[in-house]
């Protein structure tokens, strides 16, 4: 933080221009736990320096506990009331289609990277899926020589024109990932050092996949072993001067009955049952198409109602039902959690803890999950960690949100 620094308005928000370069990282998945886990297996001793030199905070995401929404939250530094990414998917009522919201068409604000980017600096956001890179990249201008954006998963496709770099898998000493591995983060993590030992750039965002945090719970030897090859990474950007913020976009819990199958509430069964078949919508925003870790459950659900029916009754049907941890109009699920009211449906249903929401049992493939389910997207995934290389000066009594990432990396730290 610069005491008379040069500081870049973005969405509202004022951020001092970077003094050295600055890491801002989003450990998809990242429930409170598994680096503390980590830590207690003694294989990550740089977040355990971080957290106890630097800082180590809890923050709330964004509701819906999903991928997109939270992602352009942190790098827009606003709810998606703002940035309108609410999902994967919303249902255009208009042409009566769900649409897939990975297009930056879609994106309403611009993204702080683009404004530290036109401001003049030097920038780069690396992500493992490419879906991610499209909206976070958004606004970034190639030819100036100071922008870098690619995926892990797409590495190979760079050009200089299209990310602001070729030859990454070169570059980066690494063979191109699967998208299903652990590999596909750690590319995100090696690409990034290269970044800082060959371009310094000023600010830089690094966004991971949550495919481990899907298949194996704190603690586990998987998941340590994930978090100590992080670990490793940190030390590097430490090593190179950096200032580091890493926080998540979401938890994780497990989500499936004793007998190791998933707790589903079909609700579009539910409401066949209930207004008639296909009379009601349901969508479900974590839907993507790369579905095998998780089937396309999650804890966050919203419903197009048939017109003229009765909401207000449908709403009190669904409270009484198992699993259900809140119904809400779309007003009251659009006021408290900030979310774009013309891309959420007429109600908004949130599973409890351990139960996911499905659209019909039969739409659901779940061939692809090879461990009992784990998921997020609701109430009980919000809670997120945020650690940072050194400390961190927060206003008295302020509830830290992780979409506050940049603000903490470029305006607090000391
Ligand atoms: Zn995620
Ligand atoms: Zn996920």
């Amino acid at each position: 933080m610069q005491a008379n620094g040069k500081t870049i308005a973005v969405n509202g928000r004022d951020y001092y221009a970077p003094e050295r370069p600055t890491v801002v990282i989003c450990l998809d998945g990242s429930e409170p736990g598994y680096i503390e886990k980590a830590i207690e297996a003694g294989v990550a001793p740089t977040f355990a320096r971080f957290m106890k030199e630097g800082a180590h905070v809890h923050a709330n995401s964004v509701i819906p506990s999903f991928t997109n929404p939270n992602n352009l939250s942190i790098i827009t530094g606003r709810p998606p009331a703002v940035h309108g990414i609410a999902g994967n998917y919303f249902y255009d009522t208009a042409s009566g289609v769900e649409v897939m919201m990975n297009d930056p068409k879609f994106l309403r604000a611009p993204t702080i990277l683009s404004g530290v980017h036109d401001a003049g600096y030097k920038v780069a956001a690396i992500t493992a899926k490419d879906k991610l890179r499209t909206l976070l990249s958004h606004g970034l201008d190639y030819s100036t020589g100071r922008a870098f954006a690619f995926s892990s998963e797409k590495a190979d496709q760079a050009t200089v024109a299209n990310n602001g770099i070729d030859q990454v898998l070169e570059f980066v000493g690494l063979p191109l990932p699967q998208v299903y591995s652990a590999d596909l983060s750690e590319f995100v993590f090696a690409a990034g050092v290269k970044l800082v030992q060959h371009h310094r750039p000023d600010l830089m965002y690094l966004s991971t996949t949550d495919y481990i945090q899907h298949k194996v719970g704190l603690g586990t030897r998987i998941a340590n072993d994930f978090y100590a090859m992080i670990d490793g990474y940190l030390a590097l950007f430490d090593a190179l001067g950096c200032n580091i913020v890493a926080t998540a976009d979401h938890g994780m819990n497990d989500k499936f009955l004793p007998d190791g199958k998933p707790d589903v509430l079909y609700l579009q069964d539910l409401m066949d049952e209930w207004t008639g078949k296909g009379a009601a919508r349901v969508i479900l925003p974590i839907t993507d198409p790369y579905v095998a870790h998780h089937g396309a459950l999650g804890s966050f659900a919203t419903i197009y109602a048939p017109q003229g029916s009765n909401v207000d009754a449908l709403l009190v049907r669904l409270r009484k039902v198992d699993g259900v941890e809140l119904a809400q109009t779309r007003k009251e699920a659009c006021a408290r959690f900030e979310l774009p009211a013309d891309r959420i449906g007429d109600i908004v249903v949130i599973s409890s803890k351990h139960k996911v929401l499905g659209t019909s049992r039969a739409r659901h493939d779940l061939s692809g999950l090879t461990e009992p389910l784990r998921s997020h997207g609701g109430l009980t995934e919000e809670r997120v960690p945020l650690i940072a290389n050194r400390k961190i000066v927060l206003p008295p009594g302020h509830l830290l949100r992780n979409f506050d990432a940049f603000d903490v990396a470029l305006n607090r730290m000391h």
